[in-house]
């Protein structure tokens, strides 16, 4: 497979650079040059992606580790990523392929067909997009989604969120879940640690609500001193209840210092306990806690009775005893795809 497919979402400007429309970063990019992404090229004045075709290898994971919790419980995903990353957050969990170039990783050639042959023959009932972020090889995940979907195999794109509005459309045309990072509530923190903009994060996730019928669930990684105050919590809570509703599951998971973020220490589980709780007393009805080992932060109990229905140990799904996704006591429809 070449390493030089054609990209979708671009313009040329007067000025001869090309200008991506891909995500909000909407890099100008001269001849020769990359976007901020790495792997979307000015070739000779055309925008090339060099992601498209080009894991950096495969996983089988459980679909709790992208977290999903609401999304085919206890089954595997099949999930790659490929290099590069149309963020730069300097406490990013995964920088060894987000910081990369394909070069530096022996990336693989494997194409949409093959990766939907995989899935099947790994009986995985989906594939995830993960690892580093999805948009930015948004037209590979178009391709595999498509041919996925007509598998029978779901799709699920793991994400930040920074993606343009046209653009998304076309990218989660054939997907059906995506877990999206929350990660703070301030323009300060998306400004200062990812060079992003909250405002854009909030606009896709409003439009996945209303706009869409994927499922989703939201992460927000709590960083000591960053973006873990009681008011911030609450104000995010907040949020998420008055323009998503109460049936998006919330995961907050623990920080451990990272990339270009060592100097601080690892999040506290009082911490991520009290972040839970704020979310629960605004209403928030299903929040997880992620990265740690805590029983009852990761088990779903039924809002309406309180029965524990899927029972979990960090990745692993102990008890489910939901009956066609409702509860085996009260009939409550836990809100999901089961
Ligand atoms: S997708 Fe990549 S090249 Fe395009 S605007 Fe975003 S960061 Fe820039």
């Amino acid at each position: 497979m070449t390493n030089y497919y054609p990209a979708r979402w671009w313009q040329t400007q007067e000025s001869g650079k090309i200008l991506c429309t891909l995500c909000p970063r909407y890099c100008k990019i001269g001849s020769g040059q990359s976007g901020f992404c790495f792997i979307r090229q000015n070739l000779n004045g055309q925008l090339i992606t060099t992601g498209y075709g080009h894991p950096t290898g495969f996983a089988i994971d459980p679909i709790e580790k992208k977290p999903l919790n609401h999304f085919l419980p206890g089954t595997g995903i099949l999930s790659f990523g490929t290099a590069g990353c149309n963020l730069g957050c300097k406490f990013c969990q995964n920088w060894s392929m987000s910081k990369a170039k394909l070069d530096n990783l022996n990336a693989l050639s494997v194409s949409p067909e093959q990766v939907v042959a995989l899935a099947r023959h790994h009986k995985v009932p989906s594939i995830a997009y993960t690892y580093n972020d999805p948009v930015i090889f948004g037209e590979y995940v178009i391709d595999i989604s498509r041919l996925a979907r007509s598998a029978g195999i779901r799709s699920v794109m793991v994400t930040n969120g920074y993606i343009d509005k046209q653009a998304r459309k076309e990218v989660y045309e054939f997907v059906d879940a995506a877990n999206v990072d929350l990660k703070s509530f301030t323009e300060r923190f998306y400004h200062k640690l990812t060079f992003s903009h909250l405002a854009d994060i909030l606009d896709t996730l409003r439009w996945l609500k209303h706009e869409t019928s994927v499922w989703f669930e939201i992460t927000t990684l709590l960083i000591p001193g960053e973006n873990d105050s009681r008011d911030e919590i609450a104000r995010m809570c907040s949020w998420i209840l008055e323009n998503l509703g109460d049936e998006v599951p919330l995961h907050f998971t623990a920080f451990h210092p990272d990339f270009k973020m060592r100097d601080l220490p690892a999040t506290p589980s009082s911490t991520l306990k009290m972040a839970r709780q704020i979310a629960l007393e605004t209403g928030i009805k299903y929040c997880y806690l992620g990265n740690v080992y805590d029983r009852e932060g990761q088990t779903t109990c039924c809002p309406q009775c309180h029965k524990p229905l899927i029972e979990r140990d960090w990745h692993s799904v102990h008890s489910n005893i939901l009956i066609e996704g409702k509860c085996p006591d009260c009939e409550h429809k836990i809100a999901g795809v089961f």
